[in-house]
């Protein structure tokens, strides 16, 4: 090897390793950063929760009723596509759950009757976006106040419960949104040099560090994933405890191309297994991209006169049971489709069961409905994120009687005018489109298909992706501002 080449080899390492960044890696290998983010957030969370429950009840004028919705909302997305899970690693009801597990030193499984894996999420998951459209959460500051605290309260008591992430692993809504979204990160935590582990006696990446006298100094992977096993991004948190636990700091964040590692149903995951047999993984990818299409859809003037078609055809006037058989025939229609296209792959494959295609491919999905709801999300923030600066001028004003950051400028809203944002919001889709077509078209070489075999997922992906556009071309309503 020349020295030119382990030179650009060298280089290309460090900088692929975000811990041998400057500033950013020392903050990294600092044992606290993420509770340090994490405190940011929770104060963040706590003036939420003051504004939500005595503040204004108008939305656009209350930090609950606008940064959860705009702002969360948007730089959740952003941080996913440039750079990693963040906001799991930053995540605030985590501080109460540490003392739950500190008072109550939790010791029971999960249990399988509780839904192990990504049902009972997926059920929230479901559930959450159907209550939002229904009781309009968006537009209550003190509705959203109170899904803040039931998320303390659910992860304190669920953790100080079972042992381990239960939370985390098999019911946080947000966290699989996040884990699904991470497919498209740039970033992965893994391991730098597998050989290391290979020689590795004591595993404490997943074991945790343990002093002298027995006493645990440094936690494991709470979430199962044994590093020299790990593959790509999925039900990792990124909270970095093996990175810290770690005796040879043999694991780092680098930077990886997205979606490309993620591609492999077969892959044997640590912590997960093979995703080619996990149903709970299948319908999650599934589910949550049926939401990301219904999610905006109810967004959208459209939605309202079927609303009322809906009503008059089925005799019903109740909105939420209305919403609840529109969501059940959303993603029903998808799930069709989808068995359908797996179905037909699995004929001209000539592989069995017929269940093989859908197995394999349903995955395939997840970057465009990924697409879908960052454009979604992008939408409201980029339309909306000036809304803190009159927002923070009115609760300054509000607070102590006098306006010492000025009166409040109401009309300030938008980052862009709208035109430039319908653009970037359509050309979002397309690149999850074309993830998602990308991903169909890998994998069929890897299985060694023929193009026929994988034409009814480009079909549907092509149909969910009209779908899309013809959605986003909609007038949009806007929400969290006074424009709305
Ligand atoms: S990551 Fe570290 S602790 Fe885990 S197996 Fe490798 S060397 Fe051992
Ligand atoms: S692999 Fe586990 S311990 Fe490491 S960052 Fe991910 S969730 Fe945390």
């Amino acid at each position: 090897m020349t020295l030119r080449t382990t030179l650009t080899q060298g280089i290309s390492r460090s900088l692929s390793d975000l811990q041998r960044w400057p500033i950013l890696g020392y903050w990294l290998r600092w044992r606290h950063a993420r509770t340090s983010a994490q405190v940011v957030l929770l104060m963040l969370a706590l003036l939420l929760l003051y504004d939500g429950f005595f503040g204004p009840p108008l939305a656009p004028k209350n930090y609950a009723g606008v940064l959860p919705w705009v702002h969360w909302r948007g730089l959740v997305v952003l941080a996913l596509l440039f750079a990693g899970n963040l906001f799991c690693f930053a995540c605030p009801f985590l501080l109460p759950r540490r003392l739950a597990q500190r008072l109550f030193q939790p010791r029971r499984a999960w249990p399988r009757w509780l839904l192990p894996g990504k049902w009972l999420a997926l059920l929230l998951l479901v559930l959450f976006f159907w209550a939002y459209e229904a009781f309009d959460l968006w537009a209550s500051p003190l509705l959203t106040a109170w899904v803040i605290i039931a998320y303390f309260v659910a992860a304190f008591l669920i953790d100080g419960f079972f042992r381990g992430a239960a939370f985390c692993k098999h019911v946080c809504p947000i966290g699989q949104f996040n884990f699904l979204g991470s497919l498209a990160s740039p970033t992965v935590v893994s391991v730098r040099d597998p050989t290391v582990c290979t020689r590795c006696t004591t595993k404490d990446c997943i074991r945790g560090r343990f002093a002298a006298t027995g006493q645990l100094i440094q936690r494991g992977c709470e979430l199962g994933l044994f590093q020299p096993r790990k593959v790509g991004n999925l039900d990792c948190t990124f909270c970095l405890d093996c990175v810290h636990a770690c005796p040879v700091n043999n694991v780092t964040v680098q930077l990886r191309v997205p979606v490309l590692a993620e591609i492999d149903p077969t892959a044997n995951r640590s912590g997960i297994g093979r995703l080619s047999t996990r149903p709970d993984w299948m319908l999650l990818v599934l589910g949550l991209t049926a939401l990301g299409f219904l999610n905006a859809f109810g967004m959208v003037s459209p939605i309202y006169r079927l609303l009322q078609w809906l009503s008059q055809t089925l005799h019903i006037t109740n909105e939420a049971v209305l919403l609840a058989f529109l969501f059940a025939t959303g993603i029903g229609m998808l799930g069709v489709a989808a068995v359908l296209a797996g179905v037909v792959t699995s004929l001209l494959a000539d592989a069995r069961p017929l269940w093989w295609g859908f197995q394999r491919f349903v995955y395939s999905l997840a970057p465009l409905g990924f697409g879908m709801w960052t454009a979604h999300y992008l939408f409201h923030f980029l339309t909306g994120a000036l809304t803190i600066v009159p927002l923070t001028q009115s609760f300054i004003l509000d607070t102590l009687g006098y306006p010492l950051l000025g009166w409040p400028a109401w009309q300030l809203a938008s980052l862009l005018t709208i035109d430039k944002v319908n653009d970037l919001v359509l050309l979002v889709l397309a690149l999850g489109f074309f993830g998602s077509t990308l991903w169909a078209l890998v994998l069929a070489r890897q299985l060694h298909l023929q193009f026929k075999a994988i034409l009814p997922w480009l079909v549907l992906l092509v149909g969910l992706f009209l779908f899309g556009v013809w959605l986003l071309s909609q007038p949009m309503e806007m929400r969290g501002t006074l424009l709305g």
